[in-house]
């Protein structure tokens, strides 16, 4: 038996494989927007677990319902259907373009899932070489082999030997570099609406437009990669209610199980005749706990107040920023979409940015960063207005010491 009491930061470098290296303290219990660490300190969470806890931690409808569903059924697998996935899967489908779902439990497993069915359609319908894909530079998609290749990140993806192949990357936001490598040979075109782990950078209305017509001149598919964006983020539902165009896949996970994992490919018709049974698959996908809990995320975030209530929030946190800015000119560049925040740091700071997590969690406040130079900031889509108030208090403080 391990004695709680000498649980230390330490152990984590003794049995763990270093592909991360987290904070010195160790969160132990969380209450909406705020946590707490092994020695009983307070943060202010801006960073929501990485846009995941969209209902704040521990809300008490979520403990609910896994208590309920945690007494009924836990996991039969995919040999069996289950209430709490056929709930969750009528109301998505109710809620968005798409006919048909399937549940995975990553982003990085409903990417997969996308990109494989991706595949199947263009070459059944349209003979082997119909099989490009093109992605963008500094996307990211996910870290399983094929989505680290969808991603344009070298770095996840350029040490692990051969790679799925046929798929270029493009600049982002630059509709004539797609309308370059577009020909009857893609498959698919891969597009977060926002690149999250790339900066929070927002794609144009435009460019995701021309995209769409692209797609459709060339009788590719259109996959949209709301992993990040999606379940509420930017003050709609989906992001991509936004841009007015309508995608042919969909991916959803982070928000949609506030914390429980849980993702989804959403989609419409055109797929279901080219699927024979058994030719993807996953154990977890489709869990009773993980869908009972998303569909109570789902219930309660599609609600006019809660949506209103992001863009209030977003609101809020732009005057905050700006105030700051005004005052210490440390951003060079603010880009915030509902609660989705990033702050581009001026290249005078020398500080490394895992220096800054230190320094602002030293005074209260979690946050996260996205790409080399931004600080990103995705709350609860429910966190209090005096959790804003004070966690920017905090925030502004931490700056100050850069
Ligand atoms: C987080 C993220 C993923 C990967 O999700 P995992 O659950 O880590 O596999 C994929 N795409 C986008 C846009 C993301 O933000």
């Amino acid at each position: 038996m391990i004695n709680d009491n000498i649980i230390t930061r330490d152990m984590y470098d003794k049995y763990f494989l270093p592909f991360y290296s987290p904070a010195s303290f160790i969160p132990i219990r969380g209450l909406g927007s705020r946590i707490w660490d092994q020695k009983g300190k307070e943060y202010i969470d801006f960073s929501g677990g990485i846009a995941v806890a969209s209902m704040g931690h521990c809300h008490p409808e979520l403990i609910k319902v896994i208590r309920n569903q945690s007494r009924l059924l836990w996991h039969t697998s995919n040999f069996f259907t289950n209430k709490p996935q056929l709930k969750l899967a009528s109301k998505l489908i109710k809620l968005s373009f798409a006919s048909y779902v399937f549940f995975a439990n990553s982003g990085a497993e409903a990417n997969e899932a996308a990109f494989k069915l991706a595949r199947l359609y263009c070459i059944r319908k349209f003979g082997l070489n119909k099989t490009k894909i093109i992605s963008f530079n500094n996307s990211f998609h996910g870290r399983t082999l094929f989505t680290v290749s969808v991603g344009g990140n070298q770095n996840y993806s350029d040490q692990f030997g051969p790679l799925p192949g046929n798929i270029i990357h493009v600049s982002f936001n630059d509709l004539d570099a797609v309308t370059k490598v577009m020909d009857e040979s893609v498959c698919a075109v891969v597009l977060e609406l926002i690149q999250g782990e790339g900066g929070i950078i927002p794609a144009d209305i435009l460019f995701v437009q021309g995209i769409r017509s692209l797609c459709n001149k060339y009788n590719a598919l259109f996959i949209v990669d709301e992993i990040q964006t999606g379940i509420g983020r930017t003050g709609t539902f989906f992001a991509y209610e936004q841009y007015n165009v309508v995608p042919d896949m969909l991916t959803i996970a982070k928000s949609l199980g506030g914390g429980f994992p849980i993702s989804a490919l959403l989609t419409h018709k055109k797929f279901f005749s080219v699927i024979q049974q058994g030719i993807h698959g996953t154990t977890y996908g489709g869990n009773p706990l993980a869908c009972s809990v998303a569909e109570r995320v789902l219930d309660f975030i599609n609600r006019p107040k809660v949506l209103k209530g992001v863009t209030k929030r977003s609101h809020f946190f732009m005057k905050k920023i700006h105030k700051i800015n005004n005052q210490m000119k440390l951003f060079k560049d603010i880009r915030i979409r509902g609660l989705l925040i990033g702050l581009e740091l001026i290249p005078e700071i020398s500080v490394s940015m895992s220096k800054i997590l230190e320094i602002c969690s030293d005074q209260g406040v979690l946050v996260l960063t996205a790409g080399k130079r931004v600080l990103r900031l995705a709350p609860s889509l429910i966190i209090s207005y005096n959790d804003i108030i004070e966690g920017m208090n905090r925030f502004w403080q931490a700056l100050k010491k850069l």
